[in-house]
């Protein structure tokens, strides 16, 4: 599938003269199937590695979202909100500059996929250099067991990390080490194994053209200067390509790049750029498939400045990227102001006042305390403008685990004085231990209203 018409210098020859052989060149400087081994190494480990070091997960049961290290609670929604507003425009930036390099170099459905490929193509080598004496039926069978039994293991481990985003990796362990099927993470992670073990058997580069949403907003976002992988050759008789269809044959995506630098399916990887320039060079001449800012100016010379070659002039690119500085800002204010241990005290009018036996009056607050912090805290309780007052708290101050976090109401008893009013105002001063400056709410006590009359 194309998004673009073809453009000139995908138009093939009917029939060309054979190619004259000049001295081989030497191999080319950067070889994109090594590279891109190097990477889907590392984004496979950082794949694995966000969930288990807090990097990045969102605890579901717990409702907390972990970000670089720091454990955000699901009431903390400025922090999130730009967080996750931040992730989506640097998706974005990184889209409409780099093109869908993500997908060739760092998604781990790509990185998967392929190795779902390579190791499906081993198996059945495998079999045939030992067991080449077998029938053709045997050795199918026999390659595909062994493809399947290693997927089922890889799935579980892959399930596994992708499940453990959003439940924590002990608990996820202990339940598959116990078989839960039972409860929504056990459920949920016997699914996500289960639809892992098909995507990779079945499923694998066709995800990215029919599931995956990014390729297609990758056509919306990318312009003129987007880098792109383009096939440039001469036109008639001066056509370098010597149709071998190397290019073809080594793209995990299965197309032909001559046909437009455009197609919806290329995940922009560079492995027919290897393919070619392995051809060609031997040959005399180099490939014909490079990476390029943009088909308009693949030769853009490397020395023009990075910020022209990277289009930052225009305004779509300079719009993203001040939007991308906004929620970065936004996101370091609304980190700067956060308080380990949150503090809401409010007074509970389900019943505006009781009278206990020894006169005293009675108004419920509701108290809110969270220790976001991993060290453990006490917060200390005072009233201050109502003589006499009492919260009735357990233990004052009251003391929190790290992560600990309770909800509760609780009486405030105030004896009564003649003349008292019956609405009067009154502060909680609530001082963490770990905190300078206490928190302070000013609420207000309702007294019985005859009370004002004596
Ligand atoms: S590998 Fe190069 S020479 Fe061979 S078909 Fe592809 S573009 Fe033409
Ligand atoms: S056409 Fe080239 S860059 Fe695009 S997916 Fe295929 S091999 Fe990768």
């Amino acid at each position: 599938m194309s998004t673009s018409p073809e453009t000139p210098s995908s138009a093939k020859p009917a029939a060309r003269p054979k190619l004259v052989r000049l001295p081989p060149l030497p191999p080319a400087e950067t070889v994109y199937h090594r590279i891109r081994a190097r990477f889907h190494l590392v984004f496979f480990l950082v794949f694995v590695a966000l969930p288990f070091f807090d990097v990045m997960r969102f605890d579901l049961p717990r409702k907390r979202f972990y970000f670089g290290g720091v454990e955000l609670w699901i009431s903390e929604f400025g922090i999130l909100f730009f967080s996750l507003m931040f992730m989506m425009f640097l998706i974005a930036a990184s889209a409409l500059v780099w093109g869908r390099v993500y997908c060739g170099y760092a998604c781990p459905q790509t990185i998967f996929s392929e190795w779902s490929v390579r190791v499906e193509h081993w198996a059945a080598k495998q079999i045939n250099k030992r067991f080449g004496h077998w029938n053709a039926r045997s050795k199918y069978v026999a390659a595909q067991t062994i493809f399947y039994s290693v997927l089922a293991v890889a799935s579980t481990f892959l399930a596994f990390c992708f499940t453990a985003y959003f439940v924590e990796p002990r608990d996820l362990l202990d339940r598959l080490m116990h078989l839960d099927i039972e409860t929504a993470a056990g459920i949920t992670g016997s699914i996500v194994t289960l639809l892992t073990f098909l995507d990779f058997v079945f499923v694998r580069q066709k995800f990215c053209t029919t599931v995956c949403p990014y390729g297609y907003l990758q056509g919306m976002l990318q312009d003129s200067k987007t880098l792109l992988v383009t096939y440039i050759d001469g036109t008639d008789g001066n056509r370098i390509c010597i149709e071998c269809k190397k290019c073809v044959r080594d793209c995990p995506m299965e197309i032909d790049i001559r046909d437009s630098a455009y197609q919806i399916e290329c995940i922009h990887c560079g492995e027919c750029i290897d393919s070619c320039e392995t051809v060609l060079r031997k040959m005399g001449r180099p490939g014909l498939i490079h990476y390029a800012w943009g088909e308009s100016s693949p030769t853009r010379p490397a020395s023009e400045p990075l910020l022209k070659r990277l289009g930052f002039r225009d305004a779509k690119r300079v719009a993203i990227l001040f939007v991308l500085g906004f929620y970065l800002a936004g996101l370091g204010v609304a980190l700067s102001m956060r308080r380990p241990v949150m503090v809401r005290v409010q007074p509970d009018r389900t019943v505006l006042y009781t009278r206990l036996p020894d006169g005293r009056i009675v108004n419920k607050m509701r108290l809110n305390v969270a220790n976001r912090s991993s060290l453990p805290v006490s917060v200390a309780f005072q009233i201050e403008g109502l003589p006499g007052a009492e919260l009735a708290l357990e233990h004052n101050p009251l003391r929190l685990a790290p992560a600990e976090a309770f909800e509760r109401t609780y009486e405030l008893r105030v004896p009564t004085w003649p003349g008292a009013p019956d609405v009067n105002r009154f502060r909680v001063i609530a001082q963490p231990s770990n905190e300078k400056t206490p928190d302070i709410f000013s609420l207000t006590f309702i007294m019985p209203v005859e009370k004002r009359n004596n």
